[in-house]
């Protein structure tokens, strides 16, 4: 995927750094747009992935919604161009000053995940003299079939608000007179690379919708949120998922009313690929079972191997201009006084020096925006293609 003029260039800044292929990410978007266009429907981005300027302007200006988690997401989507009439904004702990920030813009949506915040926004919104739209975001006991970590769908999980708890929460949508339900919001993972737990969501959806008509309520919108996996393994063969199957399979198990609008959430899908973080050799360490390659970037830069045992494809983008065969193994770890500051063990390379250059993989999303200072590194930098 790196062009040996790419890799030249690459060479010339100071490591490490995010580099972004915006051609990527280009022709992800409109692929993004043109399937989900074939059904009108509402795709959102996931702010949380990747707040990168340059990445959040170009998926602006491809006409996506912002999907956001913080109050200062709210305002970064805003400040950035996307109109706030195009702002869905979820989490669990949403505080006072998120609420009225987010009330005072107008945004389209507040996905409400527990009986305790309905009451709170509705008083907010009260002090402005405003009646807050909300989508209740439901936890639908759908199992995602992914890391502990990042499976938010299940009944054990923070997120949402259960089945047994419709009654509750109807009963005092009626009474509250400065909130007005618009929707129903489902989000039950991430790096969710079957399409069957997708299909299982949607049967729940249904009922659900169901449910709420039944009680007087025929809402707008229905949200699924996202989740949509991406190849981590081979990213040159799959840069962009399969978003026709994964938008056919909403339309053919949802069933929406008429006038009922789906809407998307989609992060890691959208940006993961066009990203790499870009690291240099400092040392090779040989022991008696594992040579260890010691980079100049770590768990500071990229956290998602250590936190959740991701897995990153990692490259010699130097013995790769040499073509050099694959050879040898390598446990390729940072510098961070962490022994969970590892990229990858036993990892297949070519014979690795000093000074070579190595691209960790699709981590564009969860990647840069979760970078830390911790031992006081320097700030995260990023480059992009042209
Ligand atoms: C994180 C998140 C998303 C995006 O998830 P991806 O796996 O990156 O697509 C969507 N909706 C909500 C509510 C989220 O928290």
């Amino acid at each position: 995927m790196f062009s040996e003029n790419t890799i030249k260039q690459l060479a010339n800044y100071k490591t490490p750094f995010y580099y972004y292929d915006l051609k990527v990410l280009h022709n992800t978007l409109d692929e993004v747009v043109k399937q989900s266009q074939k059904y009108n429907y509402h795709v959102h981005y996931a702010f949380k992935a990747n707040s990168n300027k340059k990445i959040i302007e170009l998926i602006c200006n491809k006409g996506l919604g912002a999907d956001c988690v913080s109050g200062n997401e709210v305002k970064h989507a805003i400040e950035n161009g996307f109109a706030s009439q195009k702002i869905v904004f979820a989490g669990v702990g949403k505080n006072d000053d998120e609420i009225n920030y987010a009330l005072s813009q107008n945004i389209f949506c507040f996905n409400c995940e527990s009986i305790h915040e309905l009451q709170i926004i509705n008083e907010l919104a009260g002090k402005q003299n405003k009646v807050a739209s909300i989508a209740l975001r439901i936890n639908p006991n759908v199992d995602a079939h992914t890391h502990q970590y990042i499976t938010t769908g299940l009944e054990e999980n923070k997120f949402g608000i259960n089945p047994y708890e419709f009654d509750t929460v109807i009963n005092l949508i009626k009474q509250l007179s400065h909130i007005q339900l618009i929707g129903l919001h489902f989000h039950i993972g991430s790096q969710i690379t079957d399409l069957v737990p997708f299909k299982n969501l949607c049967l729940k959806v249904k009922q659900i919708n169901h449910y709420f008509l039944n009680k007087g309520f025929d809402l707008a919108v229905i949200n699924v949120g996202g989740g949509v996996g991406i190849n981590y393994k081979e990213p040159d063969k799959d840069s962009i998922i399969d978003f026709a199957a994964y938008f056919k399979v909403f339309n053919d198990f949802i069933e929406l009313r008429p006038q009922q609008e789906l809407h998307f959430e989609l992060g890691r899908s959208i940006v993961a690929q066009c990203g790499s973080l870009i690291s240099k050799v400092l040392y090779i360490k040989n022991g008696i079972n594992t040579n260890f390659a010691i980079l100049d970037a770590g768990m500071t830069e990229l956290i998602r191997p250590a936190l959740y045992q991701a897995f990153h494809k990692i490259e010699n983008l130097t013995a790769q201009i040499h073509h050099l065969p694959i050879n040898q193994k390598y446990d390729v770890v940072g510098p961070i006084c962490e022994s969970s500051d590892c990229f990858g063990k036993a990892v297949e390379l070519p014979e690795t020096k000093r000074g070579d250059i190595i691209a960790i993989r699709s981590a564009g999303a969860y990647g840069e925006v979760m970078s830390s200072r911790y031992n006081l590194r320097d700030e995260t930098r990023s480059y992009y293609s042209e």
